[in-house]
């Protein structure tokens, strides 16, 4: 595999972080540093060389780092190729701290993930929402996210607003839940039950 031979890399300040190319967490001291005038503290912002995938991550002045990490948690078995490269763009969104896309994405997934499990194609948001509900995918007690998730997928699309972390947190978090019930447990004890039966 090939890699990347950094030049004239100087040893730096040690910084903890989780490399948004590898997803490794780790301490480096390998690195750039620079001056943004902005402040008269020198040595102010960074570049950090990880160790495990040799990639640059850059650290502004207030510590904001770039790329920073995937945000939610990675969900196996998603049989739908399509809802798994929405999970996917949106956790990427978030990383990108793009968060009103985060949320128009998470909207369309459950309209995807309703279309994956049955669903008509062309019916509305909240005919697919409400498709989920009725085939039981949506727990009782989580019926208050979605009416969360369709006001900021409504907010997101009609009125322009921009979405704030927390609005996309919650939602990445909320999908991957549900993601987790529909496509992740079902797959699990598939594979323990059909490995029970083996001699
Ligand atoms: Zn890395």
């Amino acid at each position: 595999m090939s890699t990347i031979n950094w030049e004239q890399l100087s040893s730096i300040s040690s910084r903890k972080y989780v490399c948004g190319y590898c997803n490794n967490p780790l301490a480096s001291n390998r690195g750039y540093f620079g001056h943004d005038t902005n402040s008269p503290v020198i040595n102010n912002t960074f570049i950090y060389i990880c160790h495990q995938c040799n990639k640059p991550t850059f650290f502004d002045i207030s510590g904001n780092q770039t790329p920073c990490t995937t945000y939610g948690e990675e969900i196996n078995d998603i049989s739908s190729e399509e809802v798994a490269l929405l999970y996917n763009e949106a956790r990427n969104c978030m990383g990108r701290r793009a968060y009103t896309a985060v949320v128009l994405c998470c909207r369309k997934l459950l309209m995807n993930i309703a279309v994956s499990k049955g669903a008509k194609k062309g019916l509305s948001f909240i005919e697919y929402v409400k498709y989920l509900s009725d085939q039981n995918y949506i727990p009782p007690d989580a019926k208050d996210w979605v009416d969360h998730i369709r006001n900021k997928g409504n907010e997101a699309n009609h009125e322009i607003s921009i979405m704030k972390k927390e609005d996309a947190e919650d939602l990445i978090n909320f999908i991957g839940t549900l993601l987790k019930i529909i496509y992740e447990f079902p797959s699990v004890i598939k594979q323990r039950i059909s490995g029970a039966q083996k001699p």
